[in-house]
C-alpha cells in the first residue's frame, strides 16, 4: 500500500523477463517509439505533443524538466505545500536556478489570487513549478487553474505529475501544462525505472538555443535522439521499457476515467473503514486525491508497531514524511488492488488496534 512502486498486473511482471536486446537495433527503436506514443496519449497529448523517456525514477524527470526548461535568465516560482513542492525548490537550487519558494504550509490549498499577485509582482519568474498530487499529504492541487493564471501572465508551468498521471484528470491538450513530469511505477502501474517529460514538440525544439545546465538530463539532447534518430541518448533500462509497454496497453484499455473510478472506489472503501474505527484522515474530502490517504496513527500504537503488525499479515504500509511522520501514516490505493484486499487490510488493522486496547 505504498504509493509506488505499485502492485502490477501479471502481464507487466512477466514482460520484465523479455529477451536480451541491443538498444541500437531496430527492435528497440520500435519499442521506444511505441512507448513514447502511448505515453503521450495517456498524458492527453495530441499530434503537437510528445514524450521523452528517461531511465530513472520520477525525480529524474522532474529534475530534467526544471534544469532544462528554465532558462539562465529565468526564474522559478515554486508552489510548496508539501514535501514534493519543497523538492522542486531543492532541485532548482541544485542547478542554480533563481527560485521564489512560496511556502503555503503542508496541506494548504493554493491561493489563486495570491498566485496572480506574485506573478504580477515579479516578471523574472518565467516559470511556475507545481505538484499535481502532493503525495506527502494526499492533496490534489488545481494544476489547471494554476496553469491558466500562469499563462495569463505569459509564464510556463512545470508540473510534477509523478503520482497522478494516468488516474487524476490532467491533460496536455485541455489543461495545457507546459512540462509534465511523470513516472512508470505509480498510477501507470508499470515497473520502476522509467520516467518521462511530456510537452509540445515545439517546446522541446526551442530548448536547443539555450546554454545547458546539465549533460545527462538535458531534455533537448534526449528529445533530438528520440525524435530524430528514434534512439536513446544513453543506455536505457530495457526491461523497464518492456514492462511499461505492457502497462501502457492496460492503462489505455482501461481508460483514465475508469482507472480513477477504480481508485476512488478503493479509497472510499478504505476511508469508510478507517473512519468507522474512529481514525482521523488528514485532509478535507474535497482536497483528497484518489490514490492516497494520510491517516492519524491509532492511539496506543507507534508507527513501527503498526507497520510490523500489518507486515506480518502481508500488508506494507508507508510512513509519513518530516513534520507528519510522528502522527500520521500513508495508505495508497493505486495499482492492482482489489476490494477484497482492502477488506482484509481493514480487518487486520482492526485486529491490531483491538489487541492493543485489550
Ligand atoms: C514518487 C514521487 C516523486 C518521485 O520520487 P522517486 O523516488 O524519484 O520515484 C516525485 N514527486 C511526487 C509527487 C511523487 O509522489
Amino acid at each position: 500500500m505504498n504509493p509506488g512502486p505499485v502492485m502490477t498486473h501479471e502481464r507487466v511482471r512477466s514482460a520484465l523477463a523479455g529477451p536480451d536486446m541491443c538498444h541500437r537495433e531496430p527492435e528497440f527503436s520500435r519499442l521506444l517509439t511505441r512507448v513514447r506514443r502511448k505515453t503521450t496519449a495517456v498524458c492527453g497529448g495530441g499530434d503537437e505533443h510528445t514524450a521523452v523517456m528517461l531511465t530513472g525514477s520520477g525525480t529524474c524527470a522532474v529534475e530534467a524538466a526544471i534544469s532544462s526548461a528554465v532558462p539562465e535568465a529565468g526564474g522559478l516560482l515554486v508552489i510548496d505545500n508539501g514535501h514534493y513542492g519543497e523538492r522542486l525548490h531543492h532541485i532548482a537550487r541544485a542547478h542554480a536556478v533563481r527560485t521564489h519558494r512560496w511556502e503555503l504550509g503542508w496541506g494548504t490549498p493554493v491561493d489563486l489570487g495570491a498566485l496572480d499577485r506574485l506573478l504580477a509582482a515579479d516578471p523574472g519568474l518565467t516559470h511556475v513549478g507545481v505538484v499535481h498530487h502532493e503525495t506527502s499529504t494526499g492533496m490534489l492541487n488545481d494544476v489547471a487553474a494554476v496553469t491558466a493564471i500562469a499563462h495569463a501572465h505569459g509564464r510556463e508551468v512545470v508540473v510534477d505529475a509523478v503520482s497522478s498521471v494516468g488516474a487524476e484528470a490532467l491533460s496536455l491538450r485541455d489543461d495545457a501544462p507546459d512540462w509534465l513530469a511523470g513516472s512508470s511505477n505509480k498510477c501507470l502501474e508499470g515497473a520502476p525505472g522509467l520516467s518521462f517529460v511530456a510537452a509540445r514538440k515545439a517546446a522541446f525544439e526551442a530548448l536547443g538555443s539555450g546554454p545547458r545546465r546539465t549533460y545527462y538530463l538535458d531534455l533537448h539532447r534526449h528529445y533530438r535522439a528520440q525524435e530524430e534518430a528514434a534512439a536513446p541518448a544513453f543506455t536505457p533500462g530495457i526491461p523497464a521499457f518492456y514492462a511499461f509497454d505492457a502497462a501502457l496497453d492496460l492503462a489505455l484499455a482501461e481508460g483514465r476515467e475508469a482507472r480513477l473510478a477504480r481508485y476512488t472506489r478503493l479509497a472510499q472503501q478504505l476511508r469508510g473503514g478507517l473512519e468507522g474505527m474512529g481514525l482521523e484522515i488528514l485532509l478535507r474530502p474535497e482536497h483528497r486525491a484518489a490514490a492516497l490517504t494520510a491517516v492519524r496513527i491509532p492511539r496506543g500504537l507507534t508507527y513501527a508497531e503498526l507497520h510490523g503488525g500489518l507486515r506480518r499479515d502481508g500488508f506494507v504500509i508507508y510512513s509519513a514524511q518530516e513534520q507528519l511522520a510522528q502522527d500520521f501514516f500513508r495508505l495508497s490505493t493505486m495499482g492492482c488492488m482489489t476490494a477484497g484486499e482492502i477488506g482484509s487490510f481493514l480487518s487486520a488493522l482492526e485486529r491490531l488496534i483491538t489487541e492493543r486496547h485489550r
